[in-house]
């Protein structure tokens, strides 16, 4: 059995995960249009990874015999002027997504259910990572600058991602 208030929250993440996805893929969206076909790839294969976030932690519920509950998905912010922008907001929102993994972790704890500490041990490794991709993505876009062919380049790059 899974405690209510550690459900709730966890039912919170699967939703902040999904939310993750949409802003991924308007992401996505935005880099095809500007035809950075590789940035655009790149962005599609981290919503599904999302997508994955989202359905662990929903597996997870199932598992404990309790009840996942979807509520609708944020509408992403958009407006991203320059693929720098792009990621800077990304890292932002991973950063956000830290914290609650932080806040869930701490919950878990605190209603003695280690299940939960363990699936949110899991994550807050899998947030380092996450932090790490996007900061290093956005170092290396304020490296290029203006110049076309470091975009180029970071373009065919971010385009060999496989999964
Ligand atoms: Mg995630």
């Amino acid at each position: 059995m899974i405690e209510k208030r550690v459900q709730d929250a966890l039912n919170k993440q699967v939703n902040a995960e999904l939310g993750s996805a949409y802003v991924y893929l308007a992401m996505s969206a935005k880099f095809e249009e500007d035809g950075l076909a590789g940035f655009a790839k790149w962005m599609r294969l981290q919503a599904v990874e999302e997508v994955k976030h989202a359905m662990k932690i929903f597996d997870h519920i199932h598992e404990r015999d309790g009840a996942v509950a979807l509520e609708a998905v944020a509408k992403p912010a958009g407006g991203w002027k320059t693929p720098r922008a792009a990621f800077e907001a990304a890292l932002a929102h991973e950063r956000k997504i830290s914290g609650m993994i932080h806040d869930l972790h701490t919950l878990a704890r605190k209603e003695d259910d280690p299940a939960a500490e363990n699936l949110m041990r899991w994550f807050i490794d899998e947030q380092v990572e996450e932090e790490k991709t996007a900061a290093d993505i956005v170092r290396t876009l304020e490296r290029i600058g203006d110049d076309p062919r470091g975009l180029y380049l970071l373009d065919r790059e971010l385009g060999t991602r496989a999964e």
